[in-house]
């Protein structure tokens, strides 16, 4: 078990994760932030899946 880092900025999260955990589109909350960010979790890895202030329009 190891607490989520937040993608923004690497304060912990109180959540946790599995080593074999996974997760989609899970909206974590950082408490330093104090705002949700998608993320997805796969073999322990966090990847974020949009940036809170994000406004690109590419494609
Ligand atoms: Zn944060």
């Amino acid at each position: 078990m190891k607490w989520i880092l937040c993608p923004v900025c690497n304060h912990k999260t109180r959540n946790k994760i599995r080593h074999d955990t996974i997760l989609e589109n899970f909206p974590l909350f950082c408490p330093k932030c104090k705002q949700e960010t998608l993320i997805r979790v796969k073999k322990s890895k966090v990847i974020l899946m949009e940036e809170p202030d994000a406004k690109t329009q590419s494609q």
